[in-house]
């Protein structure tokens, strides 16, 4: 990510997760057998460690689209991903090396857009559609073999770089 890419705002878990997510019945806790991404960090679960895997909606409004889909966090409580406070902010390297379906929404959680794209070409994605004229509000990136929610890709507003 080039540093005029700094208006792109990557958010892991838009929806925060609760204790009653974290204690739904459905949440199963398992010890992984392999290797897996963290939607909390954003960085990949070593295999033999702790996780939770849970059933996560990350829409905040509703919409025809709202779905929830497997997602997988570290049982120990790890540090949310955070853009600012890295040296190399932009697209985790998590998500670089996999196929990801990238899905834009307008501002009525409407999905006007989706594509699959690997690597720079799903950078290069989120980029031309938060670009294109202003429609899409915002990107689900999911991984796509699996489905399951990876990350929410927006543009930095004075209202979510003033934290
Ligand atoms: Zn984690």
């Amino acid at each position: 990510m080039d540093a005029e890419d700094h208006w792109m705002l990557w958010q892991a878990l838009p929806v925060p997760l609760n204790e009653d997510v974290m204690s739904n019945p459905m949440a199963k806790k398992a010890i992984l057998t392999q290797q897996a991404p963290c939607r909390r960090c954003l960085h990949d679960i070593t295999v033999g460690d702790e996780v939770i895997l849970l059933a996560y909606n990350p829409f905040l409004g509703s919409s025809p689209y709202t779905q929830t889909s497997p997602v997988f966090v570290h049982r120990q409580e790890c540090v949310q991903y955070d853009q600012d406070k890295l040296d190399k902010p932009g697209m985790p390297q998590q998500q670089r090396g996999r196929l990801l379906s990238v899905r834009g929404f307008n501002k009525e959680h409407f999905m006007i857009k989706a594509e699959l794209a690997e690597g720079p070409r799903a950078l290069d994605l989120c980029k031309e559609m938060l670009m294109e004229g202003g429609d899409v509000e915002y990107i689900h990136l999911h991984y796509a073999r699996y489905g399951c929610f990876a990350v929410k890709v927006g543009r930095r507003t004075h209202s979510n770089v003033m934290k």
